[in-house]
């Protein structure tokens, strides 16, 4: 029935000389998400314009579906392309179409007639006036209403004829890709696939590295971890995931270490190990899904404590969000059923009953003396056999 859809985008409109590396971008994140799509589609730029054209069958939801996960959309206007065959059939166009989109006609309308090809017989004033005439001829139940439509009809006289008058919201934001890379810290957990996600949506590509400790941990708990990867690359696009063995360096600091200190240290190695990571891959930053005070390692003192340690800036997009606002972006991701899979985390294995809420650094680093034998090789040992995975929106 819809012949393209036209994808309207706003940031990136304003970019200036750099205009065409976003769209260019868009129109590649366009395509790659509708290759998981049966059909042919041809992903085209016009002017300005971006236009998905279709060819032959497909699945207008899977398509509308495919198209909402890509960064930089605002808008989906499924569109009626037709030959300029003359004015009559324009209208019968105009008319068919809302006959099979608004099965109830009890609505206002206004219809906005644009002319990009100015040599065509009528103006855009006199499009609107004679097609509005029509329609109520055919759907006496609408009534015309220029200020405040239901529905607006658009008519844009181009080389072909568009005919839209629905606009699918998109996810907005920017093309990811366009903006650098970033390290994600990505646990089994609600928050970091939504951090991920926030901030691949202002355009960033992402990496990640997960910690587990096997055997405290368990495969399951690995494969819940790719899994949330797979599930934030359907919008981010193909992650790198790094999967580190952690046990050793937790049992090291278990042992040298003040109980109370454990999860401090222990997020300070996690840290300097993503950084590690990220530099090797030219990532600009660390993403993480802290929130401050959500728990004992969050408070503004163990925030200070973990950051502390890092060079690269640590970008926490949730770090103002209350839980249930990230719950909310989870659940839209689809992220949460994965998340709340009850499978060990390796930080809660080696949790302290009282741990710190209020960390003091110069204590800290002092309780980190304790590890100068042998930490150096740990971290070592740690990176030299870390797992990678490459993991693709399914
Ligand atoms: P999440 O729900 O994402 O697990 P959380 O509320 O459980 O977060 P913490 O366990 O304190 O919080 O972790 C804070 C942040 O540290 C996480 O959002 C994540 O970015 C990072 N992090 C924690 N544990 C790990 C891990 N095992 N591997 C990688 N990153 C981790
Ligand atoms: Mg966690």
């Amino acid at each position: 029935m819809y012949q393209a859809f036209l994808i309207k985008y706003a940031e990136i409109a304003i970019k200036g000389k750099n205009r065409y590396l976003f769209e260019d971008a868009l129109v590649k994140n366009i395509n790659i998400n509708l290759k998981q799509v049966d059909g042919n589609f041809n992903v085209r730029k016009e002017n300005g314009r971006v236009y998905v054209e279709t060819e032959g069958d497909y699945d207008f939801d899977e398509v509308v579906e495919a198209l909402s996960r890509v960064f930089g959309i605002v808008g989906i206007c499924p569109v009626i392309m037709i030959e300029d065959t003359g004015f009559d059939d324009m209208a019968k166009a105009v008319i068919d179409h809302i006959n099979e989109a608004y099965p109830d006609k009890h609505f206002t309308f206004k219809v906005d007639a644009r002319r990009a090809r100015k040599n065509y017989p009528m103006t855009s004033m006199e499009i609107n006036a004679a097609i509005g005439e029509r329609i109520l001829e055919a759907f006496p139940e609408t009534k015309v209403d220029v200020h405040h439509p239901q529905v607006m009809i658009h008519i844009e006289v181009r080389p072909l004829i568009n005919i839209y008058s629905t606009e699918i919201p998109g996810p907005g934001g920017m093309p990811t890709g366009t903006a650098g890379k970033g390290m994600l810290l990505l646990s089994g957990g609600i928050d970091s696939p939504v951090a991920g996600y926030m901030v691949a949506k202002r355009g960033v590509s992402l990496e990640a590295t997960y910690f587990h400790a096997p055997p405290y941990t368990s495969e399951r708990a690995k494969q819940k971890v790719v899994d949330l990867a797979k599930k934030v690359a359907r919008y981010a696009g193909p992650i790198k995931l790094n999967i580190v063995n952690f046990t050793d360096i937790q049992l090291y600091i278990y042992e040298k270490c003040p109980h109370e200190e454990l999860t401090i240290i222990m997020r300070r190695y996690m840290m300097k190990i993503a950084e590690h990571f990220a530099k090797e891959d030219g990532c600009l930053g660390l993403i993480t899904g802290e929130s401050i005070g959500q728990v004992a390692s969050q408070t503004m003192q163990s925030l200070l404590a973990t950051n502390e340690v890092c060079e690269l800036p640590v970008y926490r997009p949730l770090i103002a969000f209350d839980k249930n606002d990230i719950v909310a972006v989870s659940e839209k991701i689809d992220t949460y059923e994965t998340s709340i899979l009850p499978y060990e985390d390796c930080c809660t294995i080696f949790v302290a009953k009282h741990p710190v809420t209020k960390p003091n650094l110069e204590r800290i680093k002092k309780s980190e003396l304790a590890l100068n034998e042998k930490i150096d090789a740990l971290f070592e040992e740690a990176i030299a056999s870390t797992e990678v995975v490459i993991c693709k929106g399914e």
